[in-house]
């Protein structure tokens, strides 16, 4: 049997068609504020794809670039002016940020109600209770991934490899909420093959460049890869490189009913999903309705 590959590009671009059309039904223009400390080249690529993704949405754009030797003080100092500023709706700080600055305090220093990435203690502290806020992006499209070969997950077994605050933690939360029974695996979990065996759907969030192999899989289970490496590809010439996920694509597909690909699943989601929490904190923070086009993509 060959599962299907999921294309998370195509399920991004109906999210972000719905987007657009929200934004088109909304009574004025939301802003995003993307914020990048620092020159690494991975960095930089993601903050000019989200730029580009925001203004294709119809929204507006903001990026503020600031030099790595940026003091902790001096960013703070930006994001409160973002947080208290009128005209913005939505404020993400690309991480990660350089050594010298710490991401909690910056964090603190985000206007909950404009956080899009959904990482302040304030957004975590919602999901948790199960009260309605700004999710996180990544796990918030692998959710939408599964949901679309499996759209009640209801009593699904879930096993979420990672339990990062950035993916894994929000990504078990977030599935719990959908009704799956759900298991958080990380680096001191025994016999870690055995307990992807069981799941029904199985989140890889580990940054293990092909970590998770074929006979790790149930037959006819849904394999999410979120994990993003960038590994040395010598069959594309000397000292290139390419991307691979935490899954051995080649042999899961042959196991499982579905799987998404790494690069070109979970990541399109990401922006997405961005761009989709940034209509939900303009709708929250001005008092619009959420126009019913947000949904339908
Ligand atoms: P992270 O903070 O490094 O967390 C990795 C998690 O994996 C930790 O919980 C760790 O366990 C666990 N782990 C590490 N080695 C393991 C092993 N051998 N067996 C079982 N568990 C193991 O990483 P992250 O930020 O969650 O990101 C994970 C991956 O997703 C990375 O490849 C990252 O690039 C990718 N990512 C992609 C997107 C996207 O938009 N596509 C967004 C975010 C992240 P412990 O807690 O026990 O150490």
């Amino acid at each position: 049997m060959t599962g299907r590959s999921i294309d998370g590009k195509a399920i991004a671009a109906g999210v972000r068609a719905g987007v657009a059309a929200a934004v088109k039904a909304l009574p004025g223009q939301p802003a995003l504020a993307v914020v990048l400390v620092g020159d690494d080249p991975a960095s930089q690529v993601y903050v000019a794809s989200k730029g580009k993704a925001t203004i294709e949405a119809g929204m507006r754009s903001v990026e503020i670039k600031l030099p790595a030797d940026t003091t902790e003080a001096e960013l703070i100092a930006r994001v409160t002016a973002l947080s208290a500023d009128p005209e913005i709706d939505g404020i993400l700080v690309q991480l990660p940020l350089p050594k010298h600055i710490s991401e909690p305090n910056v964090l603190a220093a985000l206007d909950p109600l404009k956080d899009v990435d959904g990482l302040t203690e304030r957004s975590a502290g919602k999901l948790v209770l199960g009260k309605p806020g700004l999710r996180p992006c990544t796990p918030v499209g692998c959710v939408i991934l599964a949901k679309t070969e499996r759209p009640d997950l209801t009593g699904a077994n879930v096993v979420v490899i990672g339990r990062s605050i950035l993916v894994g933690k929000p990504a078990a939360l977030l599935f719990l909420e959908q009704n799956a029974s759900v298991t958080i695996a990380h680096s001191k979990t025994r016999d870690l093959k055995m307990v992807c065996r069981g799941a029904d759907i199985l989140v890889a969030a580990v940054g293990r460049p092909e970590m998770v192999r074929g006979d790790w899989i149930r037959p006819g289970a849904i394999v999410i890869d979120v994990g993003t490496n960038r590994v040395p590809a010598p069959e594309k010439g000397e000292g290139k490189t390419k991307l691979v996920g935490d899954v051995a694509f080649a042999e899961a597909i042959q196991v499982a009913a579905a799987v998404s690909p790494s690069p070109g699943g979970v990541g399109p989601m990401t922006i997405a999903c961005l761009l989709r929490n940034t209509v939900l904190a303009a709708c929250a923070r001005r008092g619009w309705a959420v126009p019913e086009q947000l949904d339908q993509g």
